[in-house]
């Protein structure tokens, strides 16, 4: 009756889970409840071992409207990403070897050229994360001299990640200036020393700060780390291309802007707005990249061989100009209403729903609080919100979906074209059972 779950699972691993079941029975029938019977028992038995065999990382279907959703692992890839990733990982490639010269190579010689090409930098790397990015950025310059940061951008990223804990933990010293909503030039130019390294700025990616506020100008901070022979560090946190201005958003800082406004070093994540893989960015000038590449941390934190093939696709679609149309995560952000409407109303026609109005947000940590227009699917409530949400998280495969106002919603936007008839089996299933 279980063979086949000793097939999948291995026989140490199906026996803890029976002995577990059966821990599980006898507590219940302590408890009071009938016995189960034997049918029952091996019913529980094969649910649970088959999600066991299937794992705990598994392809989900975001039905959210939510494009960056940080738990769901952001930007999904684009196919030739994909393909390349395949490609590199299945056999062996040249990732550290010149193929003219017949000897060894760097692996940074791949991806510097076409990183400088589309940000305008002079100089480039990648390592595993943006994290990693700030890190390395001021272990490398900064550690045991100081560091400027305006108060207002001394933020927690997410995840607990903040950015006066990652300067502590680089070895440099934190030195704030300004207040929470104005910081003025002239708060850098006072709080500059001998002991100064750098100056960090720090794109707001999760918050807004509205009203009475100051910010300095990239530039001019810029020109002011030049004046005292200082890196000016940027940390624009997603890494937009492309001006989000154009789908009717509001303009998300571009890497290009900050590398012609001066700043030594801008550092972004890859799996953001970039669209690609996870990964940390860090183009700028060629004098503050390279102690980047020669400090021990630069080998902790590279990139293996399957993301830096991913990276690569994806960046040559910036080289190429087609990046709207080839990466998911800007097809997402360009889809029109219409074609949203479309979808939404087949999908409404077989479950049953009624469509409403609404928004798709970018999510992720980037563009706060901006929203795209949708056309979203309210199921009809046969059984309350969280309920059915929760038995849309037990299908096969997991639907995430949202609640608004007591219903549960679909948002067209964030569903690949390929996954639709999974979705509506799913729903279809948990509607009716
Ligand atoms: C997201 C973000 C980070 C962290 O990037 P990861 O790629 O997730 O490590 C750092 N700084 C800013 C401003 C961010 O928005």
């Amino acid at each position: 009756m279980l063979a086949p779950l000793r097939t999948e699972l291995g026989p140490s691993a199906l026996a803890d889970l029976l002995r577990e079941l059966l821990a599980e029975a006898r507590r219940a029938v302590a408890a009071g409840a009938p016995p189960p019977r034997e049918e029952e028992l091996l019913q529980r038995a094969r649910e649970r071992g088959e999600r066991l065999a299937a794992g705990s990382l598994v392809p989900v279907i975001n039905a959210t409207g939510v494009l960056l959703h940080t738990n769901l692992g952001r930007a999904p890839l684009a196919e030739d990403a994909l393909q390349a990733a395949r490609e590199v990982a299945s056999g062996y490639s040249t990732l550290e070897y010149d193929l003219e010269r017949g000897q060894r190579g760097a692996r940074d010689h791949h991806l510097e050229p076409l990183l400088c090409q589309v940000t305008g930098a002079e100089a480039g790397l990648a390592v595993n994360n943006n994290a990693a990015a700030l890190l390395l950025a001021l272990s490398a310059l900064g550690a045991g001299r100081e560091g400027i940061i305006s108060r207002g951008q001394a933020v927690e990223i997410g995840g607990g990640f903040r950015i006066p804990d990652v300067m502590r933990q680089s070895g440099v010293r934190l030195v704030e200036v300004g207040t929470t909503n104005r910081t003025y030039l002239s708060d850098y130019q006072a709080a500059i020393t001998p002991e100064t390294a750098l100056l960090l700025r720090v794109h707001r990616s999760n918050f807004a700060l509205l009203g009475f506020t100051h910010e300095v100008a990239l530039a001019d901070l810029a020109a002011l780390a030049e004046r005292h022979g200082l890196c000016l560090l940027d940390d624009l946190g997603s890494g937009c291309l492309i001006d989000t201005r154009r789908f009717g958003l509001a303009p998300e800082p571009l890497v290009q802007e900050s590398v012609a406004a001066g700043a030594g070093l801008v550092c972004f994540s890859g799996d953001k707005l970039l669209g690609g893989p996870q990964a940390g960015l860090i183009v700028g000038k060629r004098r503050w990249v390279e102690p980047l590449r020669r400090h021990p941390l630069a080998r902790a934190l590279r990139i293996d061989k399957v993301t830096l093939a991913a990276l690569l696709a994806t960046l040559r679609h910036y080289q190429r100009g087609d990046a709207e149309q080839a990466l998911p995560i800007w097809q997402m952000i360009a889809a029109r209403r219409e074609s949203l409407a479309t979808r939404a109303e087949r999908w409404a026609a077989a479950l049953g729903g009624e469509l409403r109005e609404g928004v798709s947000t970018i999510g992720g940590g980037s563009l706060p609080g901006q929203t795209l227009p949708t056309v979203l699917v309210a199921l009809p409530p046969r059984l309350p919100a969280d309920q059915l949400a929760a038995r849309l998280r037990a299908g096969r495969p997991p639907v995430i979906a949202r609640v608004v106002e007591e219903r549960v919603v679909l948002d067209p936007r964030t569903v690949v074209s390929g996954q639709e008839a999974q979705l509506l089996a799913v729903v279809k299933a948990a509607l009716q059972s």
